[in-house]
Protein backbone atom coordinates (compact mmCIF):
# COMPACT_ATOMS: atom_id res chain seq x y z
CA UNK A 1 0.00 0.00 0.00
CA UNK A 2 1.11 3.46 -0.94
CA UNK A 3 2.36 5.84 1.70
CA UNK A 4 -0.52 8.62 1.59
CA UNK A 5 2.19 11.13 3.39
CA UNK A 6 4.32 10.68 0.49
CA UNK A 7 3.83 13.43 -1.83
CA UNK A 8 6.36 13.07 -4.02
CA UNK A 9 5.71 12.24 -7.85
CA UNK A 10 1.82 13.37 -7.12
CA UNK A 11 0.04 15.86 -8.76
CA UNK A 12 -1.14 18.34 -6.72
CA UNK A 13 -4.98 19.70 -5.98
CA UNK A 14 -7.14 21.43 -4.18
CA UNK A 15 -10.50 19.68 -1.94
CA UNK A 16 -13.61 21.72 -1.75
CA UNK A 17 -16.89 20.29 0.74
CA UNK A 18 -19.91 22.28 0.67
CA UNK A 19 -22.16 22.45 3.47
CA UNK A 20 -25.58 24.05 2.19
CA UNK A 21 -26.71 24.75 5.39
CA UNK A 22 -27.79 28.13 6.68
CA UNK A 23 -29.31 30.14 9.96
CA UNK A 24 -31.37 31.92 8.03
CA UNK A 25 -31.35 33.38 3.99
CA UNK A 26 -29.37 36.76 3.58
CA UNK A 27 -31.00 39.11 1.07
CA UNK A 28 -28.68 39.04 -1.55
CA UNK A 29 -27.97 35.22 -1.44
CA UNK A 30 -28.10 32.91 -4.54
CA UNK A 31 -25.62 29.90 -3.21
CA UNK A 32 -26.92 26.82 -2.84
CA UNK A 33 -28.08 26.84 1.11
CA UNK A 34 -30.64 25.54 2.90
CA UNK A 35 -32.01 27.32 5.90
CA UNK A 36 -35.32 25.38 6.55
CA UNK A 37 -33.25 21.85 6.15
CA UNK A 38 -30.91 22.15 8.93
CA UNK A 39 -32.35 18.41 10.68
CA UNK A 40 -30.62 16.85 7.34
CA UNK A 41 -27.24 17.41 8.34
CA UNK A 42 -26.16 14.43 9.68
CA UNK A 43 -27.68 12.17 6.77
CA UNK A 44 -25.93 14.65 4.26
CA UNK A 45 -23.07 14.29 5.86
CA UNK A 46 -23.00 10.62 5.84
CA UNK A 47 -23.53 11.23 2.16
CA UNK A 48 -20.68 13.94 1.73
CA UNK A 49 -18.56 10.99 3.65
CA UNK A 50 -19.74 8.74 1.00
CA UNK A 51 -18.82 10.70 -1.95
CA UNK A 52 -15.52 10.94 -0.76
CA UNK A 53 -14.97 6.95 -0.25
CA UNK A 54 -16.32 6.41 -3.76
CA UNK A 55 -13.84 8.69 -5.60
CA UNK A 56 -11.24 7.50 -3.56
CA UNK A 57 -9.76 5.20 -6.49
CA UNK A 58 -10.06 7.53 -9.33
CA UNK A 59 -7.85 10.44 -7.34
CA UNK A 60 -5.01 8.21 -6.01
CA UNK A 61 -2.55 9.77 -7.85
CA UNK A 62 -2.75 13.07 -6.34
CA UNK A 63 -1.73 14.95 -3.09
CA UNK A 64 -3.61 17.48 -1.76
CA UNK A 65 -2.32 20.49 -0.72
CA UNK A 66 -5.71 22.47 0.82
CA UNK A 67 -8.78 21.65 2.28
CA UNK A 68 -11.62 24.23 1.86
CA UNK A 69 -15.49 24.36 3.77
CA UNK A 70 -17.48 26.37 2.43
CA UNK A 71 -21.37 27.07 2.30
CA UNK A 72 -24.16 27.80 3.11
CA UNK A 73 -22.72 28.11 6.86
CA UNK A 74 -19.55 25.15 7.80
CA UNK A 75 -20.04 26.40 11.54
CA UNK A 76 -24.03 26.12 11.86
CA UNK A 77 -23.48 21.90 11.85
CA UNK A 78 -22.63 20.03 14.80
CA UNK A 79 -18.45 20.56 14.66
CA UNK A 80 -18.05 16.94 14.77
CA UNK A 81 -19.27 16.49 11.44
CA UNK A 82 -16.92 18.47 9.92
CA UNK A 83 -14.32 16.60 11.74
CA UNK A 84 -15.54 13.68 10.61
CA UNK A 85 -15.59 14.63 7.14
CA UNK A 86 -11.43 15.56 7.92
CA UNK A 87 -11.26 12.02 9.29
CA UNK A 88 -12.51 10.84 6.33
CA UNK A 89 -10.47 12.92 3.61
CA UNK A 90 -7.17 11.80 5.60
CA UNK A 91 -8.07 8.20 5.22
CA UNK A 92 -9.08 8.20 1.41
CA UNK A 93 -6.67 11.15 0.37
CA UNK A 94 -2.91 11.81 0.38
CA UNK A 95 -3.74 14.97 2.28
CA UNK A 96 -0.14 17.26 2.07
CA UNK A 97 1.01 17.24 5.80
CA UNK A 98 1.41 21.58 6.00
CA UNK A 99 -2.38 21.28 4.01
CA UNK A 100 -4.26 24.65 4.22
CA UNK A 101 -7.67 24.08 5.71
CA UNK A 102 -9.78 26.54 5.51
CA UNK A 103 -13.36 26.37 7.42
CA UNK A 104 -15.98 29.40 6.79
CA UNK A 105 -18.17 30.72 9.80
CA UNK A 106 -20.18 32.74 10.64
CA UNK A 107 -20.45 34.93 13.62
CA UNK A 108 -23.62 33.56 14.82
CA UNK A 109 -22.66 30.38 15.03
CA UNK A 110 -18.71 29.98 16.08
CA UNK A 111 -18.13 28.80 19.60
CA UNK A 112 -15.00 28.62 21.46
CA UNK A 113 -15.92 24.69 21.33
CA UNK A 114 -16.73 24.15 17.98
CA UNK A 115 -13.17 26.31 17.22
CA UNK A 116 -11.09 23.82 19.48
CA UNK A 117 -12.69 20.89 17.57
CA UNK A 118 -11.91 22.15 14.26
CA UNK A 119 -8.52 22.78 15.60
CA UNK A 120 -8.04 19.34 17.04
CA UNK A 121 -9.32 17.95 13.33
CA UNK A 122 -6.54 19.69 11.77
CA UNK A 123 -8.30 23.22 10.22
CA UNK A 124 -5.43 25.52 10.23
CA UNK A 125 -7.57 28.52 8.84
CA UNK A 126 -10.90 30.27 9.31
CA UNK A 127 -13.11 32.76 7.26
CA UNK A 128 -15.97 35.16 8.54
CA UNK A 129 -18.50 36.37 7.04
CA UNK A 130 -18.37 39.89 8.92
CA UNK A 131 -19.55 41.87 5.37
CA UNK A 132 -20.02 44.80 7.41
CA UNK A 133 -19.54 46.92 10.83
CA UNK A 134 -23.25 48.68 10.63
CA UNK A 135 -26.08 47.15 12.01
CA UNK A 136 -28.01 48.66 9.79
CA UNK A 137 -26.45 47.68 6.77
CA UNK A 138 -26.07 44.18 8.45
CA UNK A 139 -30.13 44.07 8.68
CA UNK A 140 -30.55 45.84 5.40
CA UNK A 141 -28.34 42.29 4.49
CA UNK A 142 -30.27 39.81 5.97
CA UNK A 143 -27.50 38.85 8.07
CA UNK A 144 -28.14 36.47 11.17
CA UNK A 145 -25.48 38.66 13.36
CA UNK A 146 -24.86 42.11 14.58
CA UNK A 147 -21.80 43.72 14.33
CA UNK A 148 -21.33 42.97 18.06
CA UNK A 149 -22.03 38.93 17.00
CA UNK A 150 -18.79 39.96 14.72
CA UNK A 151 -16.41 41.45 17.76
CA UNK A 152 -17.08 38.31 19.88
CA UNK A 153 -16.79 36.05 17.09
CA UNK A 154 -13.09 37.98 16.86
CA UNK A 155 -12.03 37.73 19.96
CA UNK A 156 -12.17 33.78 19.88
CA UNK A 157 -10.23 33.85 16.86
CA UNK A 158 -7.76 36.32 17.30
CA UNK A 159 -4.60 34.37 17.86
CA UNK A 160 -5.79 32.20 14.47
CA UNK A 161 -5.08 33.01 10.96
CA UNK A 162 -8.34 34.00 9.80
CA UNK A 163 -10.27 35.90 7.16
CA UNK A 164 -12.96 38.68 7.16
CA UNK A 165 -15.64 38.93 4.15
CA UNK A 166 -16.62 42.44 3.88
CA UNK A 167 -18.87 44.16 1.09
CA UNK A 168 -18.74 46.91 -1.08
CA UNK A 169 -21.78 48.15 -3.23
CA UNK A 170 -24.48 48.06 -0.65
CA UNK A 171 -27.33 50.12 -0.45
CA UNK A 172 -26.94 53.52 1.10
CA UNK A 173 -23.20 52.60 2.40
CA UNK A 174 -20.67 55.35 2.00
CA UNK A 175 -17.02 55.59 2.60
CA UNK A 176 -16.86 55.89 6.21
CA UNK A 177 -19.26 52.60 6.48
CA UNK A 178 -15.93 50.86 4.39
CA UNK A 179 -13.61 52.52 6.52
CA UNK A 180 -15.52 51.50 9.55
CA UNK A 181 -15.56 47.74 8.21
CA UNK A 182 -11.88 47.88 7.36
CA UNK A 183 -10.67 48.92 10.79
CA UNK A 184 -13.07 46.60 12.51
CA UNK A 185 -11.32 43.51 10.77
CA UNK A 186 -7.90 44.84 10.71
CA UNK A 187 -8.37 45.85 14.22
CA UNK A 188 -9.86 42.02 15.28
CA UNK A 189 -6.49 40.45 13.84
CA UNK A 190 -7.52 39.62 10.50
CA UNK A 191 -4.93 37.91 8.23
CA UNK A 192 -6.85 38.53 5.24
CA UNK A 193 -9.32 40.59 4.10
CA UNK A 194 -11.99 39.61 0.92
CA UNK A 195 -13.76 43.16 -0.29
CA UNK A 196 -15.94 41.74 -2.46
CA UNK A 197 -19.20 44.40 -4.66
CA UNK A 198 -22.17 42.92 -4.20
CA UNK A 199 -23.95 41.35 -7.27
CA UNK A 200 -27.69 41.75 -7.65
CA UNK A 201 -28.66 38.21 -8.87
CA UNK A 202 -31.75 37.85 -10.11
CA UNK A 203 -34.33 35.83 -8.26
CA UNK A 204 -32.74 37.34 -4.74
CA UNK A 205 -34.96 39.90 -2.66
CA UNK A 206 -31.85 42.24 -3.17
CA UNK A 207 -33.00 42.41 -6.78
CA UNK A 208 -35.44 44.51 -6.67
CA UNK A 209 -33.44 46.72 -5.12
CA UNK A 210 -31.02 47.05 -7.91
CA UNK A 211 -34.04 47.18 -10.18
CA UNK A 212 -35.52 50.22 -8.55
CA UNK A 213 -32.11 51.84 -8.69
CA UNK A 214 -31.74 51.67 -4.90
CA UNK A 215 -27.82 50.38 -5.38
CA UNK A 216 -25.03 52.17 -6.08
CA UNK A 217 -24.22 52.37 -9.97
CA UNK A 218 -20.84 51.05 -11.40
CA UNK A 219 -18.76 54.13 -11.14
CA UNK A 220 -19.58 54.91 -7.50
CA UNK A 221 -19.19 50.96 -6.38
CA UNK A 222 -15.57 51.83 -8.56
CA UNK A 223 -15.14 54.85 -6.10
CA UNK A 224 -15.76 52.30 -3.42
CA UNK A 225 -13.88 50.01 -3.84
CA UNK A 226 -10.15 52.03 -4.87
CA UNK A 227 -11.38 54.05 -1.40
CA UNK A 228 -11.18 50.32 0.11
CA UNK A 229 -7.92 49.46 -1.81
CA UNK A 230 -6.15 52.13 -0.28
CA UNK A 231 -7.11 52.18 2.60
CA UNK A 232 -6.84 48.34 3.12
CA UNK A 233 -2.44 48.94 1.81
CA UNK A 234 -2.44 51.41 4.35
CA UNK A 235 -3.28 48.74 6.98
CA UNK A 236 -0.76 46.09 5.25
CA UNK A 237 -2.92 44.13 3.27
CA UNK A 238 -1.65 43.48 0.02
CA UNK A 239 -3.67 43.00 -2.78
CA UNK A 240 -3.18 39.65 -4.60
CA UNK A 241 -6.30 39.10 -6.65
CA UNK A 242 -9.19 42.02 -7.46
CA UNK A 243 -11.19 41.45 -4.34
CA UNK A 244 -8.17 39.63 -1.73
CA UNK A 245 -5.90 41.51 0.00
CA UNK A 246 -3.60 39.56 2.83
CA UNK A 247 -0.68 39.96 5.43
CA UNK A 248 2.34 38.92 3.18
CA UNK A 249 2.70 35.21 4.05
CA UNK A 250 -0.73 34.81 4.49
CA UNK A 251 -2.27 34.98 0.83
CA UNK A 252 -5.13 32.46 0.80
CA UNK A 253 -3.45 28.95 -1.16
CA UNK A 254 -6.60 26.95 -1.93
CA UNK A 255 -7.52 30.04 -3.88
CA UNK A 256 -4.64 30.66 -5.66
CA UNK A 257 -4.59 27.44 -7.40
CA UNK A 258 -8.03 28.03 -8.54
CA UNK A 259 -6.64 31.38 -10.34
CA UNK A 260 -3.48 28.80 -11.82
CA UNK A 261 -6.36 27.02 -13.30
CA UNK A 262 -4.70 24.18 -10.68
CA UNK A 263 -7.63 21.17 -10.29
CA UNK A 264 -9.38 20.55 -7.07
CA UNK A 265 -12.07 18.29 -6.46
CA UNK A 266 -15.97 19.47 -5.07
CA UNK A 267 -17.82 17.18 -2.60
CA UNK A 268 -21.39 17.77 -1.47
CA UNK A 269 -24.48 19.02 -3.51
CA UNK A 270 -23.66 22.23 -6.10
CA UNK A 271 -19.99 21.21 -5.63
CA UNK A 272 -17.68 21.90 -8.80
CA UNK A 273 -14.83 20.32 -9.61
CA UNK A 274 -11.72 20.55 -12.22
CA UNK A 275 -9.82 17.42 -12.91
CA UNK A 276 -7.75 15.96 -15.55
CA UNK A 277 -9.32 18.66 -18.46
CA UNK A 278 -12.65 18.61 -17.13
CA UNK A 279 -15.22 20.52 -15.22
CA UNK A 280 -18.16 18.86 -13.41
CA UNK A 281 -20.80 20.00 -11.05
CA UNK A 282 -22.93 18.04 -8.58
CA UNK A 283 -26.63 18.69 -8.52
CA UNK A 284 -28.01 21.89 -6.37
CA UNK A 285 -31.03 19.36 -5.26
CA UNK A 286 -30.20 18.52 -2.20
CA UNK A 287 -32.85 15.29 -2.68
CA UNK A 288 -31.31 14.12 -5.61
CA UNK A 289 -27.89 14.21 -4.28
CA UNK A 290 -28.51 12.14 -1.21
CA UNK A 291 -31.00 10.02 -3.77
CA UNK A 292 -27.40 9.77 -6.00
CA UNK A 293 -25.05 9.09 -3.63
CA UNK A 294 -26.94 6.10 -2.12
CA UNK A 295 -27.34 4.57 -4.94
CA UNK A 296 -23.70 4.44 -5.55
CA UNK A 297 -23.86 7.16 -8.39
CA UNK A 298 -21.98 10.32 -8.76
CA UNK A 299 -24.36 13.19 -8.39
CA UNK A 300 -22.59 14.98 -11.28
CA UNK A 301 -25.30 17.18 -13.56
CA UNK A 302 -22.62 18.86 -15.91
CA UNK A 303 -19.23 17.21 -17.41
CA UNK A 304 -17.28 19.39 -20.08
CA UNK A 305 -13.95 18.96 -20.96
CA UNK A 306 -12.26 22.50 -21.65
CA UNK A 307 -9.74 22.40 -24.54
CA UNK A 308 -8.17 24.53 -27.45
CA UNK A 309 -9.73 28.09 -27.31
CA UNK A 310 -11.42 27.83 -24.31
CA UNK A 311 -8.74 26.05 -21.88
CA UNK A 312 -6.36 28.96 -23.13
CA UNK A 313 -9.25 31.86 -22.46
CA UNK A 314 -9.73 30.17 -18.88
CA UNK A 315 -5.98 30.28 -18.36
CA UNK A 316 -6.04 33.98 -19.18
CA UNK A 317 -9.08 35.09 -17.75
CA UNK A 318 -7.98 33.45 -14.18
CA UNK A 319 -4.72 34.77 -14.45
CA UNK A 320 -5.59 38.48 -14.60
CA UNK A 321 -7.61 38.92 -11.79
CA UNK A 322 -4.31 38.55 -10.02
CA UNK A 323 -1.76 41.31 -9.47
CA UNK A 324 0.93 38.22 -10.53
CA UNK A 325 -0.48 38.13 -14.36
CA UNK A 326 -0.14 35.24 -16.58
CA UNK A 327 3.41 34.02 -17.02
CA UNK A 328 4.36 33.78 -20.40
CA UNK A 329 6.67 30.63 -20.27
CA UNK A 330 4.17 28.77 -18.06
CA UNK A 331 1.60 29.30 -20.57
CA UNK A 332 3.79 28.43 -23.63
CA UNK A 333 4.39 25.06 -21.33
CA UNK A 334 1.05 24.50 -20.90
CA UNK A 335 0.01 24.87 -24.15
CA UNK A 336 2.53 24.79 -26.90
CA UNK A 337 1.91 28.01 -28.39
CA UNK A 338 2.76 31.74 -27.45
CA UNK A 339 0.16 33.96 -25.89
CA UNK A 340 1.13 37.24 -27.64
CA UNK A 341 0.25 35.36 -30.68
CA UNK A 342 -2.88 33.03 -29.87
CA UNK A 343 -3.80 36.49 -28.77
CA UNK A 344 -2.25 39.34 -30.74
CA UNK A 345 -5.59 41.60 -31.26
CA UNK A 346 -6.76 41.89 -27.60
CA UNK A 347 -3.13 42.38 -26.63
CA UNK A 348 -3.03 45.58 -29.21
CA UNK A 349 -6.67 46.71 -28.01
CA UNK A 350 -5.82 46.53 -24.52
CA UNK A 351 -2.03 47.96 -24.42
CA UNK A 352 -2.79 51.07 -22.04
CA UNK A 353 -4.52 48.88 -19.39
CA UNK A 354 -1.57 46.27 -19.75
CA UNK A 355 2.17 46.07 -18.58
CA UNK A 356 4.70 43.10 -19.15
CA UNK A 357 6.79 42.41 -15.33
CA UNK A 358 10.46 42.26 -15.41
CA UNK A 359 10.19 38.50 -14.90
CA UNK A 360 8.19 37.57 -17.64
CA UNK A 361 4.47 37.74 -16.83
CA UNK A 362 1.36 40.15 -18.14
CA UNK A 363 -0.84 41.42 -15.89
CA UNK A 364 -3.50 44.43 -15.87
CA UNK A 365 -2.31 47.66 -14.38
CA UNK A 366 -2.88 48.68 -11.06
CA UNK A 367 -5.63 51.13 -11.74
CA UNK A 368 -7.94 48.89 -13.98
CA UNK A 369 -8.00 46.04 -11.88
CA UNK A 370 -10.99 46.46 -10.89
CA UNK A 371 -12.30 46.58 -14.11
CA UNK A 372 -10.62 43.43 -15.82
CA UNK A 373 -14.28 41.58 -16.42
CA UNK A 374 -14.48 44.81 -19.30
CA UNK A 375 -10.80 44.10 -20.62
CA UNK A 376 -10.93 40.06 -20.56
CA UNK A 377 -14.23 40.15 -22.42
CA UNK A 378 -11.88 41.27 -25.46
CA UNK A 379 -9.69 38.23 -25.20
CA UNK A 380 -13.28 35.51 -25.67
CA UNK A 381 -11.75 35.54 -29.17
S1 LIG B 1 -24.73 33.06 5.22
FE1 LIG B 1 -23.84 33.02 3.15
S2 LIG B 1 -24.63 31.16 2.17
FE2 LIG B 1 -25.90 31.57 4.01
S3 LIG B 1 -27.65 32.69 3.26
FE3 LIG B 1 -26.13 34.21 3.92
S4 LIG B 1 -24.89 34.65 2.08
FE4 LIG B 1 -26.06 32.78 1.68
Amino acid sequence: MCDRNDSKMRKTAGIYVHIPFCRSKCRYCDFTSYPSKLGFAEAYMACVYKEMKLRANELAGYAFSSVYFGGGTPSVIDAKLIAGALRQLKKYYAIAPDAEITVELNPESVTAEKLAVYKEAGANRFSVGMQAASDALLEELGRAHSVEGFRKAAKLLQTENFNADIMIGLKGQTLSDIDAAISLAAESGAKHISMYALTPEDGTPMYSDYLNGDLPDGDEVAEQYEYGRERLSVAGYRRYEVSNFAMPGYESRHNQNYWRRGEYIGFGVAASSFMAGRRFTNTRDLDDYIKCILSDHYPVVDDEKVEGQDAKFERVMLALRTVEGLELAAYKAEFGTEFEEDFAAPLKKNVPYLEKTYDGCIRIKDAFLFVQNHILLDFLV
